[in-house]
């Protein structure tokens, strides 16, 4: 979700320049305004923290913790709404360019620092609840006799917090918006004679290409570095070949033992890799982490990232285009106010719309991933329905990722659903012969309906060019 509201904030900076709304407030007003409507959500979700912390203490409850957790998606959400309004018709960004003027990313980096100075003030509000958790699982490890590592201070969990989940989609973008500014001033000051669908070209295939190339960047931001020559390396090696998928790796991720993580890196070979957080090789054995790499794998194998980009695109763009045409084509006059914002209206809806379905088909994508698992440890095993150990394998391998997380398993995740539930549907797939299992199927209807959708938007893009 961080990432949502990350690329919310920059997209709201980037489109500024495109969207020439003025509210006619001053700079300073509107600044004023912005940073005192974030103070008040950050005062509130302060409060909220405090309370939830107590009940916490008081009753033990699961319930706390997870009111605790949606409090702070609430305040995430109000605040990057509150501040990408203030850009977009607020003048904040203009603002920001009446102090340092409009300089390549300058004005746009500082103007990100007010909402990356409110998700950091967020997440340190929200650091007692994660560390009651943690010495929760502290304790129950000390009591069972496990390993334990202690917890690690407020500052450091919210420089983890940024480090992990803000730049992930904060480095590329920044690379982005500075690309899109200098091809701007480069065909502006030099390219003038050119056709400005040849500037238009370059910048996209730019964006493209960073896209494509941006997990080699985050590799060297996070100091991720290659396991050569240890078993997991082997492991990885025997499954990229008996799965025939292109990933580099594996890498391991330094977090200093907090999260117990394992990804796949971008979208591209040679730019694909697959990444295993320290804290994981430590304490998940030999067959969870197979049963792990096999997930991650899957989502390569069954192509996952590109369906979930074809699925956004074309929903976001048919939807817009529709609802767009349904208020033109009204048969009753509108009110003037609703026709001046029928894009604005149009777009936030189909991205609305968008988010829901994207969430939807990316738990299954995940429930697909968890089965594929399950059949890959069943067939090592020569057999050909998923066997108890195959479902087990991946089933115990989460829970103590949660565990190790201190991460309740009912917690909902918008785009995996809830450990909970894939630890059931899991334990649902033992007998399941592996060529007909019925996530497969049910994700199999869903490209046929997505393949439908970039067919209906090609057609309608191709009638919007003859028509001129
Ligand atoms: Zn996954």
């Amino acid at each position: 979700m961080t990432q949502i509201l990350v690329i919310l904030c920059f997209a709201a900076v980037h489109l500024r320049d495109e969207y020439a709304y003025a509210s006619g407030l001053s700079p300073f007003t509107s600044g004023a305004i912005t940073l005192a409507g974030l103070g008040l959500i950050w005062l509130s979700h302060l409060g909220a923290m405090a309370l939830f912390g107590h009940r916490i203490d008081r009753t033990g409850s699961w319930r706390a913790v997870v009111a605790a957790d949606r409090a702070t998606l609430a305040a995430n959400v109000c605040g990057a709404i509150w501040f990408a309004t203030f850009v977009l018709v607020g003048g904040l960004l203009d603002g920001v360019r009446a102090l340092v003027g409009d300089t390549i990313l300058l004005d746009e980096l500082l103007a990100l620092l007010i909402p990356l100075a409110f998700l950091a003030a967020v997440w340190w509000s929200y650091e007692p609840i994660d560390r009651r958790l943690g010495e929760a699982a502290l304790i129950r490890r000390l009591d069972e006799g496990g390993e334990v590592y202690l917890p690690q201070g407020r500052s450091a969990f919210v420089v983890r917090r940024l480090r992990h989940h803000v730049l992930l989609s904060g480095v590329p973008l920044t690379i982005i918006i500075g690309w899109s500014e200098l091809i701007g001033w480069i065909s502006h000051a030099w390219l003038s004679h050119w056709p400005p669908s040849a500037g238009e070209a370059l910048r996209i295939a730019g964006v493209l290409a960073i896209f494509v190339v941006s997990p080699a960047i985050m590799r060297r931001v996070w100091g991720a570095k290659y396991l050569d020559g240890s078993g997991i390396a082997a492991l990885v090696d025997d499954m990229r070949r008996l799965h025939k998928v292109r990933v580099r790796g594996p890498l391991l991720l330094p977090t200093g033992g907090t999260s117990v993580n394992a990804a796949i890196l971008g979208v591209m070979w040679p730019f694909r890799y697959v990444l295993f957080s320290d804290a994981l090789l430590e304490h998940l054995s030999p067959v969870h982490i197979e049963a792990v790499t096999a997930h991650e794998i899957a989502h390569v194998r069954r192509h996952h990232i590109p369906w979930l980009g074809a699925l956004m695109l074309s929903i976001i763009l048919l939807l817009g285009g529709m609802m767009g045409l349904v208020i033109d084509f009204w048969p009753v006059s509108l009110p003037a106010w609703l026709v001046e914002f029928t894009p604005e209206i149009a777009g936030m809806a189909s991205l609305a719309i968008g988010a829901l379905a994207f969430g939807y088909v990316s738990r299954r994508f995940e429930w697909q991933a968890d089965a594929f698992a399950a059949a890959h440890v069943s067939r090592r095993a020569a057999c050909d329905v998923v066997t108890p150990e195959g479902a087990l394998a991946l089933s115990d391998a989460l829970d103590r990722v949660a565990r190790l997380n201190h991460m309740p398993q009912d917690r909902f995740f918008f785009r995996h659903g809830s450990i909970r539930t894939r630890r059931r549907r899991l334990a649902a797939l033992v007998g399941t012969p592996l060529d007909a299992m019925p996530i497969d199927q049910e994700v199999s209807r869903i490209k046929n309906a997505i393949g439908v959708m970039v067919l209906l938007l090609v057609v309608a893009l191709a009638l919007l060019t003859a028509v001129g």
